[in-house]
């Protein structure tokens, strides 16, 4: 098969996207890889198609248990026989499970990586041929990446005590050269083929808000933005998250919330309802999310800042996997610059690595104070620059208020903190420069200092801007103690001495709201016909339900956008849609297609062609099962079919009872060695019935396999 074959065939794509052929054509060739691409780039489909393709079993290694069985989902959706081996299965089940990867059932297993070098698995590989072994989330091998995980440091020694070395490829979101080297050395790869995709997300909008109050701020901008989308809330700590959660719900949000010190189970269930979009809003600490796939996040809030750019640009990057437009907003304030300092100060890494860390956070502190593109500050991080100046997608480059003159405010400022000694935190200047009588102030005697009342124009919250602006830009440096003092930082002698000016944009004095959703930044297909769009995702919706599955495990949103945008009205015409493979067309297609056709009668719209380079039209599914149905009339046997099709064999038995319901013979005792299993099967099938094979074998003579039972199922007409 070749791959642009496959690419359409089981994920439904027509192009190749950034990287992926090269790492695909890698592995194919029998090469090890290394794939250096952005969070929604597509890194799963480098190793998922060659698998299909590479006899023998690919294994993935994956860090998060908790996704493994919607990863598995997902490939059984389309086509790919797929399963997961991890510690959330009991004996029984895993077992079971290992048995069926003997028989050859699966070609794609996912393993966590605890599980490498134990007894049960280490035996089971040494019995199978594996082709390959895929690293997701290579980062995690690296002590310097902020998601280490010992259990990674696993692999190489896994690796090695596999006979016949199989290809070992990597896949990474992680730009940081300096864990790339180690990811390579760590793993031992072999002249890797690698893709370094850049590290520009086009369809994600940038913003740092400074607002005085951030939950109305939230409040009002999901109000105004977002209808029913699904969205992160990242919080630094666990009461912030659960009194986001609360507030938010209070509003009529839909909102859980999530993080470590909750009941592991309420935590996965809170999880689940986000991914299958029963809820709107998850609320979380930085527990949450790695290896999320879901690809339809439209907004990432940070309530908290982050620690670095790292962990925020992996944060804000769950939005818009799947491409379609998506809203990243960081809220700064420098209260959370002084608790991550306090942080790190309170750590006990060494002084050398302490350094590190200040020198990470001031790097977003920067990116939080920059007048210059945001985007350019990220990717200015990951060591890439851009060109233009101006990107048009985010907060900096869409404010065109003008630069205003903060020097005089700056000044009293600055004098105050030093007129009182530098003694007293934010709120107790503040009330000083405003002329406050608050009992504190009183007490002190503050309002015998010479800057008593000399900002009594400006509002509280205008001078705290101005004061969070002083300390972002260094003027003012905070101390990280429980009750933070300002200080000055030795570059504020220039300002007061009126040698330095200082400036900022005019939205600081007053909070510019963000910009709309659909603003010019919307890569809304045009002709979209929106009521169509909703009436899809309906179906889409309670099909999910019925199967308990996520939506977008069924068609992803810019798939159901193209549906709504060409109207087509047969197979041949969806099948060029964008996400619909030959397994989803059987799967899902009549019931998609019958919402479309309907709309179009009553609406009187006309389907519109989509040329596509690549159509499936020659390898329609009847013609699936006649090959495989040409290779038994050349009297193969079926492991033999199963290899020359690249299916398994349990495929080759439903196409060959496929063939036989339209109308074509197929001998199935060919298929048995022994006639008198039949009797015994059909025996335990009477009594424990055929709903489900395991208690079929459970109670039949080891030496009759899942393949004997299918086969007699299948023979005796009963499937
Ligand atoms: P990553 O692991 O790199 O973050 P994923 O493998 O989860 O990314 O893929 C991100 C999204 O891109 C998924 O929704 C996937 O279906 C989609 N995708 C992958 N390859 C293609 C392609 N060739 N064309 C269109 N969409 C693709
Ligand atoms: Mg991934
Ligand atoms: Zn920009």
């Amino acid at each position: 098969m070749d791959i642009y074959n496959a690419l359409k065939t089981y994920f439904g794509y027509d192009e190749f996207k950034d990287g992926q052929k090269k790492l695909v054509l890698g592995a194919l060739d029998g090469k090890d890889v290394l794939g250096i691409m952005p969070t929604g780039g597509g890194k799963s489909l480098c190793y998922q198609l060659p698998a299909i393709i590479l006899d023998g079993i690919t294994l993935v290694i994956s860090p998060l248990i908790s996704l493994m069985k919607d990863q598995v989902d997902s490939l059984n959706e389309i086509g790919i026989s797929g399963t997961f081996i991890n510690s959330t299965l009991d004996d029984n089940d895993l077992n079971y499970r290992l048995q069926e990867i003997r028989e050859g059932k699966y070609k794609i297993i996912y393993v966590a990586p605890e599980r490498l070098n134990t007894y049960s698995f280490s035996s089971l590989i040494r019995d199978l041929k594996i082709s390959m072994i895929a690293i997701d989330e290579a980062h995690c091998i690296s002590q310097w990446g902020h998601d280490f995980r010992p259990s990674y440091t696993e692999i190489p020694r896994f690796i090695k005590s596999i006979s016949n070395r199989p290809i070992v490829a990597a896949y990474t979101a992680t730009a940081t050269k300096l864990i790339v080297e180690e990811i390579k050395e760590l793993l031992g790869l072999r002249t890797p083929v690698e893709s370094i995709i850049g590290f520009d997300r086009p369809n994600l909008f940038y913003q740092v808000m400074k607002v005085s109050n951030k939950m109305s701020y939230v409040i009002d901008y999901l109000k105004s933005n977002f209808n029913d989308e699904s969205g992160i809330i990242y919080c630094a700590t666990r009461n912030t998250v659960e009194s986001v959660t609360e507030k938010l719900n209070q509003q009529g949000f839909k909102a859980v919330a999530y993080h470590g010190g909750m009941d592991s189970s309420i935590r996965q269930q809170n999880q689940d309802d986000f991914i299958f979009n029963r809820i709107q809003i998850i609320v979380a600490t930085n527990a949450f999310g790695m290896g999320i796939d879901k690809p339809d996040v439209r907004f990432v809030i940070h309530y908290n800042m982050p620690q670095n750019m790292e962990a925020y640009y992996q944060e804000a990057g769950r939005a818009g996997r799947d491409g379609e437009p998506s809203y990243c907003t960081l809220l700064y304030s420098p209260s959370d610059i002084v608790k991550q300092k306090l942080l790190i100060q309170n750590s006990t890494f060494s002084e050398q690595r302490e350094n590190i860390l200040y020198e990470n956070l001031q790097y977003l502190v920067d990116y939080c104070n920059t007048n210059d593109c945001l985007r350019n500050k990220i990717l200015e991080y990951f060591g890439e620059h851009s060109n233009v100046s101006n990107c048009s997608n985010c907060g900096n480059c869409l404010d065109n208020s003008e630069m205003v003159d903060i020097t005089l405010e700056s000044q009293k400022i600055l004098s105050c903190i030093y007129r009182v000694q530098e003694r007293f935190g934010v709120s107790i200047i503040i009330q000083v420069l405003r002329g406050s009588k608050n009992k504190r102030v009183l007490e002190f005697e503050l309002d015998n200092v010479s800057t008593y009342g000399l900002m009594k124009e400006y509002s509280e919250n205008t001078v705290r801007e101005i004061i969070m602006t002083l300390i972002s830009m260094g003027y003012i440096f905070v101390t990280a103690d429980k009750f933070p003092v300002l200080k000055l930082s030795p570059k504020s002698a220039e300002v007061l001495k009126g040698n330095e000016k200082v400036y900022h944009k005019k939205h600081l004095l007053d909070i510019k709201p963000s910009p709309k959703k659909d603003s010019k930044t919307d890569a809304n297909l045009e002709g979209l016909d929106e009521e169509l769009f909703l009436k899809l995702k309906e179906m889409r919706y309670s099909i999910s339900q019925d199967k308990k599955m996520a939506p977008f495990m069924i068609f992803h949103d810019s798939t159901l956008k193209e549906m709504a945008t060409y109207f087509p009205q047969n197979k041949a015409a969806i099948l060029t849609i964008k996400g619909v493979g030959l397994k989803k067309f059987e799967t899902y297609g009549e019931a998609f297609l019958e919402v479309i056709k309907e709309h179009c009668t009553k609406n009187n719209v006309n389907p519109i062609e989509k040329i596509v380079e690549y159509a499936l039209e020659n390898h329609s599914t009847i013609d699936r099962y006649q090959q495989t149905y040409e290779l038994y009339q050349k009297n193969m046997t079926l492991k033999e079919i199963a290899e020359n099709r690249n299916f398994t064999v349990n495929t080759i038995i439903e196409h060959l009872s496929k063939c036989e319901k339209t109308g074509q013979t197929v001998d199935w005792s060919r298929f048995i060695d022994n006639p008198a299993k039949e009797e015994i099967i059909l025996n335990a099938i009477k009594n424990v019935g055929f709903d489900k094979l395991k208690p079929i074998k459970e109670i039949v003579p080891d030496e009759i396999t899942y393949e004997d039972i299918k086969i007699i199922i299948a023979k005796n007409g009963l499937n």
